[in-house]
């Protein structure tokens, strides 16, 4: 039996992660949105060398729109210029109120050589939280007996289509408690799982990179029906590759390539913008087709996606 996954589409971005170079792996320092709410302001260049503030006209408040319309607008920017990263400029902000205000932002941008109080902050957007996983109940059991998910690996339903700040957290505490209240009274000899232990049919760890890129540039904060329909077939050819080695990294790869073109058929098939899901090619929300989920279940290896539309006080309509 296998579990179900649900809501892998939304996928909320922040948009101003401290941008260190394409090679760059694991977790980006974030530069805090309180930056911008101090005065920083979001430029395509040095403003001394005709860098402008693109935030002005993209939204009334600039840049302190919501989160996702920065997100957004940032991504266009560095699509429009062909630069991997915009810049955050808050170097009139001082170096006496940064290190009073943001010591450890101040200490972290120093720490890989930018001075945030003379120079500009590198920055893009970057995935910053998955609202959809394991789908469980509100105890936190999957369809699989005896297997529980809590965190960001399940998709409890209670963010909706887009997490609120500091909601994870509390997820996590509230649904890990719950976990342990129904475990003694749930606790038995469950029949043995069903192991993969298959040797062939993995795709090299190598292709770790390239689905990263693929999800970035088709799949991340600006999505539309080509881009995304060329993500699938990028996927599509990664997946007739064969490791040579099978080992952990082979088997990570191949685990990413499945959540990866999950997420991309969710993303294809769901043609509104919702919460964290933004569509430039349907641009309103539309719950008289939409209100629902796309859930995943892993068939012999290979992901089913199903839309189950949702009654109206579901939280998918948040
Ligand atoms: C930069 C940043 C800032 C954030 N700020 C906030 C915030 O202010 N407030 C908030 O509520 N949320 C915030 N979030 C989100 C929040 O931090 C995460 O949702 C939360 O930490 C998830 O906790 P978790 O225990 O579910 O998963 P994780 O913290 O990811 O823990 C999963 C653990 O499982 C381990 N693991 C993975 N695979 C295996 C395996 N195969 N075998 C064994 N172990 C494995 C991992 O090493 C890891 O230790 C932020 C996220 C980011 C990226």
């Amino acid at each position: 039996m296998s579990a179900s996954f649900s809501d892998l589409e939304f996928v909320q971005f922040h948009p101003t992660v401290m941008y260190l170079g394409a090679d760059s792996t694991g977790q980006q320092p974030l530069i805090s949105e309180a930056v911008r709410g101090e005065g920083a302001f979001l430029v395509d260049g040095l403003p001394e060398e005709g860098g402008t503030r693109f935030m002005q006209g993209v939204h009334e408040l600039a840049d302190l729109a919501p989160r996702d319309v920065v997100a957004k607008a940032i991504m266009r920017r560095m699509l429009e210029t062909g630069k991997p990263h915009m810049w955050l400029d808050a170097r009139h902000l001082g170096a006496k109120f940064w290190e009073r205000r943001f010591p450890t932002i101040l200490g972290v941008c120093r720490s890989y050589g930018i001075d945030p109080a003379t120079q500009l902050i590198p920055v893009a957007p970057a995935c910053h939280y998955v609202s959809g996983g394991v789908r469980t109940d509100l105890h936190g059991r999957s369809d699989v007996p005896g297997l529980y998910a809590t965190g960001e690996v399940a998709c409890s339903g209670v963010h909706g289509a887009n997490r609120l700040a500091s909601n994870s957290l509390l997820e996590g505490l509230v649904f890990s408690r719950r976990i342990a209240q129904v475990l003694p009274d749930e606790l038995r000899p469950w029949a043995d799982p069903a192991v993969d232990t298959r040797t062939e049919g993995l795709v090299p760890g190598a292709a770790r990179a390239e689905i990263q890129e693929v999800m970035s540039s088709r799949v991340g904060v600006l999505r539309n029906a080509p881009g995304l329909a060329e993500a699938a077939e990028m996927l599509d050819a990664i997946g007739t590759r064969s490791a040579d080695l099978v080992d952990l990294n082979a088997w990570e790869t191949t685990n990413l390539l499945t959540v990866a073109e999950a997420l991309t058929e969710a993303a294809r098939g769901r043609e509104e913008t919702r919460g964290s899901h933004w569509r430039d090619d349907f641009p309103d929300r539309n719950d008289a087709t939409w209100a629902g989920h796309f859930d995943t279940v892993m068939n012999d290896g290979v992901a089913e996606i199903a839309f189950v539309a949702a009654p109206a006080t579901d939280g998918v309509h948040a």
